[in-house]
């Protein structure tokens, strides 16, 4: 397949350069400047002008605006996990927290600087002083110092609305505190001026915003972050107004950054436009988590700079072949459910469904793709259904070998229309799909069989005052015979449980597998009999993600066959080694 992303300039294509350590390859003609260039003042440099590739930094905020979102709620252990992750994809800068705020962050500066970022930057976030007070007896403005960051990233506002109405402070303290703030921090770290309300303050009064972004860049302030707070500004006014900030402040040794909310559905086009005039710096969050409507998606930001538009380079360069990756790593920490539809790195980023895509995408990838998939770290998925026909069963087929055997071709097209006439739907149940070709030709190999299962549920457990349920089972591996019981909160939890504790000593790997969806539909079988249950399961071993699914008339059956699959699929895929025969009839408990 053609890599269509081949000759874009400023990015290390996907496959050059696997260590992602590693400056981009020379191969590529990539010219990574180091990140003071770009000085204020000149025209933005790099925008497809043939010079040089700009480097446009990422300044990571998902540990603390992020972690407003609803529903995410991130540990210590979560925090560093997290900003370890940031540091290997190549993230310039990475917000740890706010340290006056509680305990955690205060313990998050203390440890992240035992560990090795490489070139990532940790900054701490907080406001400005306390009015009528000194910057250096300010309680946050000590924190921030004793959070030892290297940078200090310093909130102030911009509109004088919220000055004199929020703050009750006159427009004079506003800048008094912005300046004073700032230039107390830069005596300990670099500080990145956040102008908060900055579109909205400008279109307030002009004059009093720009003020603040020279009250906070003559004190010292090496970054001037224009943040769109609201959400609510369209691209052209962010490309307008940036661009006069810029001018407006050209006399100062200062760069600026980007930081937009998405409320109306724009942030990632809000933050390139802002790029487009000479912001070097994009802050966000992974997956857009965030308040309300979330932050900028640093996925897309990344995504879209590196391969999309020219004239910049990201991430020092860097593959982006861990963007999937790190995107569901994210998700998971945060406990949050993926978003298949995820521009880039979604589930269903790069799925194909429609029987003339799929025909197409056989010949040619680039006629239904944007880019490479591999070139994110994703992989591109053909959906089957009765709806799309030959092309999409011959394209899974051709994974298997088989794409060029017209007799097999065709039982398996007879086998998937008898099994969606029971209820199955292949769509999203590609390893199911996977191990029935194999079936079909011969090549299948099951890793197990099933002796038998038995279900207790329903009972209370007094002692934590929940119903519960066990599973027992009974298995046959190579020759020994598998005997385990297993609680869980349902039948289907007890059962997966049991299941994987009776496989566990063959085989280790399936320990990092779990089950994160689980779907039940009662449907209308087209045979005319009652109704079947159909199951969906969707599991993950932290890397990869696969579904499988299971029809039954009994709920409990449908489900043992998409757990067996989803076990099965694992095992295939890692070419499990074949259990060593053990003594005949041997029973473990
Ligand atoms: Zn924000």
């Amino acid at each position: 397949m053609t890599d269509p992303d081949a000759d874009r300039p400023g990015q290390a294509s996907p496959g050059q350069s696997p260590n992602h350590n590693e400056k981009a390859d020379p191969g590529t003609g990539a010219n990574i400047p180091n990140a003071s260039s770009g000085r204020p003042g000149s025209a933005p440099a790099g925008s497809g002008d043939g010079s040089s590739p700009r480097p446009i930094l990422i300044y990571d905020t998902t540990l603390r605006d992020g972690s407003q979102g609803e529903g995410v709620s991130f540990s210590l252990q979560d925090k560093l996990s997290i900003a370890e992750r940031l540091a290997e994809t190549g993230i310039d800068f990475i917000e740890g927290g706010y340290p006056l705020s509680n305990e955690k962050d205060v313990a998050f500066f203390k440890e992240i600087r035992r560990r090795d970022l490489g070139h990532s930057k940790v900054c701490a976030f907080g406001m400005t002083r306390r009015r009528s007070m000194k910057a250096a007896d300010d309680p946050g403005m000590r924190a921030l110092v004793q959070a030892e960051t290297p940078c200090t990233t310093l909130v102030g506002k911009t509109w004088d609305y919220h000055a004199t109405e929020v703050l009750r402070v006159t427009l004079d303290e506003n800048l008094a505190m912005i300046g004073e703030s700032a230039e107390y921090l830069a005596r300990h770290s670099d500080v990145i001026y956040d102008a908060e309300h900055f579109f909205d303050g400008y279109a307030a009064n002009p004059d009093y915003a720009i003020e603040t972004l020279r009250a906070a860049a003559s004190a010292g302030a090496k970054w001037l972050a224009l943040c769109d707070t609201n959400g609510g500004t369209l691209p052209e006014r962010i490309a307008e107004v940036t661009a006069s900030a810029r001018e407006a402040l050209a006399e100062y040794d200062v760069q600026f950054g980007i930081h937009c909310h998405n409320d109306s559905e724009l942030a990632v086009a809000n933050s390139l436009a802002a790029v487009d005039v000479g912001a070097d710096q994009v802050q966000g969050t992974i997956n857009g988590i965030g308040e309300r409507c979330g932050n900028v998606d640093l996925i897309s930001v990344v995504a879209n700079l590196a391969l999309k538009k020219k004239g910049y380079v990201v991430l020092g360069g860097r593959p982006l072949t861990s963007l999937t990756e790190l995107s569901r790593f994210v998700y998971e920490t945060a406990n949050l459910q993926w978003r298949n539809g995820q521009p880039f790195v979604g589930q269903s980023a790069f799925a194909h469904k429609g029987g003339m895509h799929v025909h197409a995408i056989n010949k040619a990838a680039k006629t239904y793709e944007h880019i490479d998939p591999a070139s994110v770290g994703n992989e591109r998925r053909i959906l089957v259904s009765e709806l799309s026909g030959r092309s999409n069963i011959e394209a899974v087929a051709g994974k298997h070998g088989i794409g060029e055997d017209k007799e097999l071709m065709n039982r398996v097209l007879a086998e998937v229309v008898r099994l969606e006439n029971e209820g199955y739907q292949f769509e999203s149940a590609t390893a199911s799909f996977d191990l029935l070709i194999k079936r079909i030709a011969g090549t299948f190999r099951p890793h197990f069989n099933t002796i038998k299962y038995r279900i207790v549920a329903g009972d209370r457990d007094v002692s934590h005052n929940r119903a519960f349920a066990e599973a027992i089972i009974k298995l046959k591996v190579g020759e020994t015979l598998w005997f385990d019981a297993a609680e869980g909160h349902g039948p289907v939890n007890a059962l997966d449980a049991a299941l994987r504790k009776a496989l566990s000593g063959t085989y280790p790997e399936l320990s990092r597998v779990s089950l994160i969806d689980y779907k039940v539909r009662v449907v209308d079988s087209h045979a005319g009999t009652a109704a079947s249950i159909r199951v969906n399961i969707e599991s993950t071993d932290g890397k990869e993600t696969w579904g499988t699914i299971g029809v039954s008339d009994n709920i409990i059956e449908a489900s043992w066959r998409a757990l067996v699959d989803s076990v099965e699929y694992r095992l295939h895929k890692t070419d499990a080694r074949q259990p060593e025969p053990d003594k005949p009839e041997t029973v473990q408990v």
